[in-house]
């Protein structure tokens, strides 16, 4: 169990509260040690020095830390002094994506278009300095041409220099199992770390669902509706179909998993201790 990643991401608080309310997720988290703690940016709004600050106060903590990167709407030279700043304050891991641009701007901005080209940069800038984690999308990315384009856009990102991938999350184990065999049958050899996504808010679980396209089952959906305000039920209902999944993606061969923890500590913590994976 001990060969396994196990990681926390967190977006950028926005607050002065929101950042106490993080320092107190994060200690309670930080007694699970996980490999590391990534922080998100531009998702929700959230601002490059929101993500940087975060970064480093998790580093000063003496935890390993990953920031988010995304290049979409992102100049060269932005990214280079960023990158620079990253490897200055010793930060050896990051997650490199193309994330999405504000409704409203136009996707021709900016010198990059996909993550691939991203990596490309980053290894041209700063060689093996850092660990690169790149999303996959076991049910397929919303924008994709088909699933085969798709799968064919991953395994550029590994070719480009990626070391490993996060999935978007998913509740059904059969999709990631297949997209793991398909990417190993184009030659993609590089970890897929499964991203887990704890169920604890049922309107809030379809509304992320519905703008990254991961598939709430039928049944989970309908369960869940039907627990109206009881969120205690929601909770507990949440927390068995979660550790259930896990549990069939570690014996399936998963090499770890990525909590979304929207920055929260309780459900990530009780879905850990029940699968012990701290030992
Ligand atoms: P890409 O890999 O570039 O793919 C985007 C789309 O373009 C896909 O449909 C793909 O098939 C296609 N494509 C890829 N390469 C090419 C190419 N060379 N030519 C033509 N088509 C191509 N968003 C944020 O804003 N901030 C975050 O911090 C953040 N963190 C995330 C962390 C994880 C683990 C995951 C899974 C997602 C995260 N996202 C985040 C969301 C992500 O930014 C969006 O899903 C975004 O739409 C795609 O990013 P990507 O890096 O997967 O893009």
């Amino acid at each position: 169990m001990s060969q396994k990643i196990f990681s926390i991401e967190f977006f950028p608080p926005k607050t002065p509260e929101g950042a106490q309310k993080l320092r107190v997720t994060r200690a309670a988290l930080a007694r699970l040690q996980p490999k590391y703690f990534s922080v998100t940016f531009g998702a929700g709004g959230s601002t490059q020095s929101g993500t940087r600050d975060t970064v480093f106060e998790i580093r000063r903590e003496g935890h390993d830390a990953a920031p988010h990167l995304s290049c979409i709407g992102r100049t060269r030279d932005d990214l280079q002094a960023l990158l620079a700043e990253y490897k200055e304050q010793g930060i050896k891991r990051l997650v490199a994506l193309r994330g999405d641009l504000p409704s409203g701007y136009g996707m021709a901005s900016g010198e990059f278009h996909h993550a691939n080209e991203l990596i490309e940069f980053i290894r041209a800038e700063t060689g093996d300095w850092f660990h690169i984690e790149v999303a996959a999308y076991p049910e397929v990315h919303p924008q994709a041409k088909s699933p085969q384009d798709d799968l064919q856009h991953f395994a550029r990102k590994v070719q480009a220099g990626a070391d490993a991938a996060i999935t978007q999350y998913f509740y059904n184990a059969d999709a990631y199992f297949r997209f793991v065999e398909d990417a190993r049958r184009v030659g993609v050899e590089v970890p897929i770390v499964a991203g887990i996504m704890p169920i604890t808010n049922y309107s809030q679980l379809m509304r992320f669902s519905d703008m990254c396209g991961a598939e709430i089952p039928r049944w989970i959906r309908l369960k869940l509706a039907s627990f109206g305000d009881d969120g205690e039920a929601i909770r507990e209902f949440g927390l068995d179909v979660v550790t259930r999944l896990c549990e069939r993606l570690l014996a399936g061969g998963a090499p770890g998993f990525h909590f979304y923890t929207l920055n929260q500590a309780a459900a990530t913590t009780a879905i850990w201790q029940r699968l012990n994976l701290s030992a």
